[in-house]
């Protein structure tokens, strides 16, 4: 494999983060300074790492950010009412509760009581209307569009494209599917969604110019199921004896691949990068409002 397969989504994430940083800085010449809250329930490793990252991130680009830590043991009720305080905080432009939240507590009421204004996470269910929808105002959850602004920066064709996505999670797989099947200018793909129900995961994955590997499921994919010349982008994260370790077998598909990504540095520097530009995008919504 040549460098020019890979698709460096460390490089396409600075290019995102330079974008914004300039934004920030013009929001500030405003008076308005963006400003991200995090939401943490429990002590959950990887959540503690994620949210650290992207706190990190926030610092860097000078956006003010704030993280609230709950305990494990926190009633739904609680949470709810610290997101309404969140939502009615003029310095805060954008909330993200970490995923997993501990099973008292459901997710969906959850991400549903944030503001639409301020789901710089797009999980909230007016967001995913509007992606659905294609209505460009609303917010897109951060891995899908990482994953979408990846295609488009790496020069890849997607309109009229076969695209298969493995998985159908409501976080990835699905929105990513509403995103690449608008009739858009760089979207207007055909797009399948494969999941445990689909009978024959490998023939679909096989005429696919674009395969997107979302499923959660260590080197699912493998060489024989990649159409030579396709375009592989890798979104799973799974914790391998302490590695970490992508869904698809990137050693022997990266000598099929026309481009694919490595995992890490793909899709995870994109979603940071996504959260970002969500972000300064509310800030901006409001001066403008
Ligand atoms: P999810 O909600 O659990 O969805 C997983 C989907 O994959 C489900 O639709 C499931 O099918 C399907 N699936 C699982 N095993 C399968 C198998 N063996 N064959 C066929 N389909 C299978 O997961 P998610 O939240 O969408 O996340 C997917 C992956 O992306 C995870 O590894 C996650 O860690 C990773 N992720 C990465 C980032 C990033 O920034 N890099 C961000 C978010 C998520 P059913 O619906 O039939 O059960």
């Amino acid at each position: 494999m040549t460098f020019s397969n890979l698709i460096d989504g460390k490089a396409v994430a600075r290019q995102i983060l330079d974008e914004v940083a300039q934004r920030v800085g013009t929001l500030k010449k405003r008076g308005v300074q963006p400003g991200l809250a995090f939401v943490r329930v429990g002590e959950d490793p990887a959540s503690i790492v994620y949210v650290g990252r992207k706190v990190k991130a926030c610092a860097e680009l000078g956006i003010f950010s704030e993280t609230k830590i709950l305990p494990d043991n926190a009633s739904e009720a609680e949470l709810l009412l610290l997101i309404q305080k969140l939502n009615s905080d003029a310095r805060i432009h954008g909330i993200l509760v970490q995923a997993p939240l501990p099973p008292q507590i459901c997710a969906t009421k959850i991400y549903s009581s944030v503001s639409p204004e301020k789901d710089v996470d797009g999980f909230h269910p007016v967001n995913m209307g509007k992606l659905l929808l294609g209505d460009p105002t609303g917010f897109i959850a951060c891995t899908p569009a990482g994953v979408h602004e990846l295609l488009i920066r790496s020069g890849v064709k997607i309109s009229g494209a076969e695209i298969v996505i493995v998985g159908r999670g409501n976080i990835v797989g699905k929105p990513l599917a509403a995103l690449l099947c608008q009739k858009e200018k760089n979207a207007n793909a055909t797009v399948t969604i494969c999941h445990s129900g689909t009978r024959d995961i490998k023939s679909h994955c096989c005429r696919a110019d674009i395969l997107v590997a979302a499923l959660g499921s260590a080197e699912f994919v493998k060489a024989d199921m990649v159409k030579p010349g396709a375009v592989v982008i890798d979104v799973g994260v799974n914790r391998i004896a302490g590695k970490l370790v992508g869904d698809v077998d990137f050693e022997n598909v990266k000598l099929v691949a026309g481009k694919i990504t490595p995992n890490p540095g793909g899709v995870g520097p994109m979603t940071i990068a996504m959260l970002m530009r969500n972000t300064v995008r509310a800030a901006e919504k409001t001066v403008a409002s």
